[in-house]
């Protein structure tokens, strides 16, 4: 019972914006209107007021003092599903500086309520499963970042453990505990800053989290969580995203054939982005007014997959 919204929502992409605050106080803003129905109303900075508005619908948009709590508590169900075997994918898409990093990681040795998705889904997972004594639980975690079609495990100088992946090259971990699984992402986030540093906008950082359960008759499940903090939108040579947003637009409109051979992250994210697996995206939106032909891209790309 627990878990029907997220079965009706199977095979479906979800779409939310999320609008992060003016850092820059002397910036135009270009956000004009959210309404809680999901609709978003922006305005080119360089044009008048009602020759430059453009409309666009989500499933919600969050504005710009919308808590982390808030985006997690929308897609809480969706990722407690993966205990019952789902395929559950969230991914942050958006220009550089929209606030990506910011909603998947949270900022940095800061109290609990500043965390990002990924810490509070680990945490959820380990407290829905610890719940259901009839099913016991083994959680294997697997970090990589992708950079110019190259994958890096994050994750190579802890211990591995033997487990089936379809990634044959990047190590698998047990982790018992939701301690054991956040102390991994730790390390994991630390390496994939300092690899790529000044590169960083243009790598994407991959957290799966394998859930196999069994209950007392024997029964088995796997579901898997990818929890994605891509590179950044906008980018012409990123071979990479281009082809990604190719197969979430196919699986969003439910194609037969999705090429996922075309590009290391779209193969990597094969279970995540086919079948009944869950989809997620988070398109974030810079309201500051320079970058406005880049916000439009994201929005009509956000659009087009909703
Ligand atoms: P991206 O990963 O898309 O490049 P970041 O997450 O690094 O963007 O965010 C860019 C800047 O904006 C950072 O300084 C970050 O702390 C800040 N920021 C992003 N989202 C928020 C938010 N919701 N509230 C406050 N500051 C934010
Ligand atoms: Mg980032």
């Amino acid at each position: 019972r627990l878990y029907n919204i997220a079965q009706d929502l199977k095979g479906i992409v979800r779409v939310y914006c999320r609008i992060r605050p003016i850092l820059n106080t002397e910036a135009k803003n270009v956000v004009d209107f959210v309404g809680q129905d999901g609709s978003l109303v922006i305005v080119d900075p360089s044009k008048s007021r009602s020759d430059g508005r453009k409309v666009f619908q989500f499933n919600c948009v969050y504005g710009p003092t919308a808590t982390q709590d808030e985006l997690f508590k929308e897609v809480q169900p969706l990722i407690r599903s993966v205990i019952d075997g789902y395929n559950v994918c969230i991914l942050a898409y958006g220009q550089t500086g929209s606030g990506k990093t910011n909603t998947m990681y949270g900022s940095s040795g800061v109290s609990e309520k500043e965390k990002g998705i990924n810490f509070f889904a680990i945490k959820d997972l380990f407290q829905a499963a610890d719940k259901r004594h009839d099913i016991s639980y083994d959680v294997h975690v697997q970090m990589v970042e992708i950079c110019n079609e190259q994958i890096q495990d994050l994750l190579t100088e802890y211990p591995a453990s033997n487990g089936e992946s379809s990634l044959p090259d990047v190590t698998l971990h047990s982790v018992k505990s939701n301690a054991d699984a956040i102390n991994l992402v730790k390390c994991g986030e630390r390496n994939h800053k300092s690899k790529m540093n000044s590169l960083s906008s243009h790598s994407h950082s991959v957290i799966i989290i394998h859930v196999h359960g069994k209950d007392t008759s024997g029964n088995i499940s796997h579901g898997c969580l990818h929890l994605i903090d891509l590179a950044a939108s906008g980018e012409d040579d990123d071979k990479s995203l281009f082809c990604l947003e190719d197969v979430i637009t196919s699986f969003s409109q439910k194609s037969a054939s999705i090429h996922h051979r075309n590009s290391k992250i779209s193969s990597l994210l094969q279970d995540a982005l086919g079948g009944n697996a869950k989809v997620v995206v988070f398109a974030h939106v810079n309201p500051e007014g320079d970058n406005f032909t880049e916000t439009v891209n994201t929005l009509k790309f956000a659009q087009k997959i909703s």
